[in-house]
């Protein structure tokens, strides 16, 4: 592993975990309609309608590897 911006090999790599939680309050979306038909046909709908206005909380991790580079701190 070579760093791209100094192209020293002092590379580490680390595994890091990326945890986003996003909190949003939204009506009806069509996209949750269509899962909800999907799913559960017409009471699907029903739902999608009854959580209008409502907060969702959605939590989102992802892990991913970065390189860190020990000569001029570039991670990449
Ligand atoms: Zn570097």
């Amino acid at each position: 592993m070579i760093c791209p911006r100094c192209g020293s090999n002092n590379v580490t790599s680390q595994a890091i975990t990326e945890t986003n939680i996003s909190t949003k309050r939204k009506g009806f979306g069509c996209v949750k309609a269509c899962i909800g038909w999907v799913l559960f046909s017409v009471p699907g709908i029903l739902c999608g309608l009854c959580g209008m206005g409502k907060e969702k909380t959605k939590t989102h991790s992802n892990t991913r590897v970065i390189h860190i580079c020990q000569n001029c701190g570039n991670q990449f």
